[in-house]
């Protein structure tokens, strides 16, 4: 699937090749929280992020899980692409 280079909360690709601890570093989300019942195990709950998105986004559940095409227009955080 595509979204597996992609981010699945701001939809921009991931570079896998990051090591860990930068923003746009490479970091698998739960859908749901493990803290909410998900888990860390099932392909379904998981997906591929940004830590910077995963970590705006917290513990929250994001109900809308939108198709990437509505994501591209977000662009808030390009400081660090520029
Ligand atoms: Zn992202």
């Amino acid at each position: 699937m595509a979204e597996e280079s992609h981010c699945g909360l701001c939809a921009r690709p991931v570079d896998t090749e990051l090591p860990p601890g930068l923003p746009g570093s490479p970091e698998v989300d739960e859908i749901i929280p493990v803290s909410r019942g998900g888990s860390p195990y099932d392909r379904a709950n998981c997906r591929l992020v940004h830590r910077l998105c995963n970590q705006r986004r917290g513990n929250g559940i994001r109900a809308q899980r939108r198709p990437v095409v509505t994501f591209i227009t977000a662009r808030h955080w390009d400081t660090d692409n520029a």
